[in-house]
């Protein structure tokens, strides 16, 4: 299996060859060259699969320079039940994505029970896994720059931690993360983990990544990596639940379900995509956003409009306050009919700052072939949807699966059918304040982390200045390339 870049003008590369890196050289996002097609004999057969081994036959049908031996040693290591130990009382730790019925034929779908609470982890810790393999195998280091406003830092550094040949500088800014996640990420003794708290915003921690990024001889010496969401890896490795809820949630391969998932940079529901692409019975995708709406205005009119940051609504699903969704472009290229000339052609329109219009395109005539709908969610909807399931059903759930469970109510009232498997991205102990905000009371949290507040804390603070975090880099890097 190759891989190709959605701008067409990359050179055609091996699964380990794009895993380290973000970006195609031609500024595209790599896709596999087709989508392996799953038989209905193999579906019966994966439907009796525990996670590791379903992850195992879904990761051979897309990766075929990892010896099957090694790949299924990382994937077991993965997805065990000590791992994903967070989930609710009652549930089997080893189903890793358990199943919760709120109603018939309404589910969510537990993703946010790794390390760090949140679905991100899902994918991060087996690109830990992977990175630890194939440096080794190479003899490589790789320096992973990031900048996180939450979920996205901690699973990346519960990922790393402790792998050899990986350091993390995560950047995220100086006291605007909850204190719980400021705990997650600062508590961390690890070696390999450097925290960086920017006096700024999270756009400054951004800013200084692309700065930094943007320096060839730097980023080559100091082999500076990322894991965005836009690391194919990660998809792939998101692709596995869609399959895991489907069996869960039905009886026979003969049935149809829907997923409702909460949307940001469009990587999950990218996932979704994939999975139905491949021959998974998915009779909609429910793309839910919150006020930050750029996705469902593309699904509802075929406009997409990213906005810029100062145009981007701070809401209580933060995770979700994204208004230019970077996988997006991966779908674009399937709408396109798999075309790289108009992709960039489209994309180039992006980068002027236009956003582009497909509404009067035979290309809008084909979207409802991809079967998604989409709808949009508000605070107020957040709030009454945490306390709708709270008291009919005694579940608490956080900010952003509300927002997916209260557009997929929405979308069920005009004609979605059901199974309609909801993606529970976080645990509500993550957004305290907004859950006190919506029951009066605070979220559980598991037991093991009550008091992770307490712990010593290890980060360095800095000023915007990617001049200041380029020295610390050079500083932390300096004895291993002396030596
Ligand atoms: C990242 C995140 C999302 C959005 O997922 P995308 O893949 O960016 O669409 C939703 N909910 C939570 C809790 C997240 O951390």
């Amino acid at each position: 299996m190759k891989y190709i870049s959605t701008r067409g003008q990359a050179a055609p590369q091996a699964f380990c060859d794009i895993l380290l890196g973000g970006l195609a050289p031609d500024g595209g996002l790599y896709l596999p060259e087709h989508y392996p097609q799953i038989s209905p004999a193999e579906l019966a057969e994966w439907r009796e699969l525990p996670y590791p081994a379903l992850a195992l036959k879904i990761f051979l049908k897309f990766i075929d320079d990892i010896p099957a031996c090694d790949l299924k040693s990382i994937v077991d290591r993965t997805y065990t039940a000590r791992n994903y130990r967070y989930c609710r009382p009652g549930h089997d730790a080893a189903e890793i994505t358990p199943l919760t019925t709120l109603d018939p034929g309404f589910h969510l779908l537990e993703l946010s029970n790794g390390p760090t609470l949140a679905f991100k982890d899902m994918a991060m810790q087996l690109l830990g896994n992977l990175f630890e393999y194939v440096l080794e195998k190479r003899n490589e280091t790789i320096n992973i720059l990031g900048a996180t406003s939450g979920d996205t830092g901690s699973a990346a550094e519960y990922a790393m931690r402790g792998k050899k040949g990986v350091r993390v500088f995560m950047l995220s800014p100086h006291g605007k993360m909850s204190p719980f996640q400021r705990a997650q990420m600062y508590s961390l003794q690890d070696e390999n983990i450097i925290n960086i708290a920017i006096r700024g915003m999270f756009d400054d921690c951004q800013d200084i990544v692309k700065n930094v990024a943007n320096d060839a001889a730097f980023k080559a010496r100091y082999k500076i990596g990322a894991v965005n969401s836009i690391n194919w890896a990660r998809v792939l490795a998101q692709i596995v639940y869609y399959f895991k809820g489907y069996f869960a949630a039905t009886q026979s391969n003969d049935e149809k379900v829907a997923f409702s998932v909460p949307s940001g940079n469009f990587g999950n529901i990218c996932a979704g995509h994939i999975a139905r692409m491949m021959g998974l019975p998915i009779e909609r995708l429910v793309l839910a956003t919150n006020e930050n709406d750029v996705l469902d205005e593309f699904f509802r009119t075929g406009r997409y409009r990213p906005r810029d940051s100062a145009e981007t609504y701070v809401t209580s699903s933060p995770s979700m306050d994204i208004s230019k969704a970077s996988n997006f472009e991966r779908f674009v290229f399937d709408l396109v009919g798999r075309d790289p000339a108009v992709v960039r052609e489209l994309w180039a329109k992006v980068a002027a700052g236009e956003g582009f219009d497909l509404s009067a395109t035979p290309y809008f005539a084909r979207l409802p072939e991809f079967r998604f709908v989409s709808g949009k969610s508000t605070h107020v909807d957040r709030l009454a949807t945490i306390r709708d399931v709270w008291q009919r059903h005694r579940v608490m759930i956080d900010p952003h699966t509300a927002d997916a469970v209260k557009v997929a109510r929405e979308q069920m009232g005009v004609g979605v059918p059901t199974p309609i498997i909801v993606l529970e991205t976080a645990q509500p102990v993550k957004f305290a304040e907004t859950i006190q905000e919506a029951l009066g009371v605070q979220p559980t949290r598991p037991k093991e982390l009550e008091g992770i507040e307490n712990l010593p804390q290890r980060v360095i603070v800095l000023d915007a200045d990617a001049q200041a975090v380029k020295a610390l880099i050079e500083k932390v890097c300096a004895p291993a390339i002396n030596r």
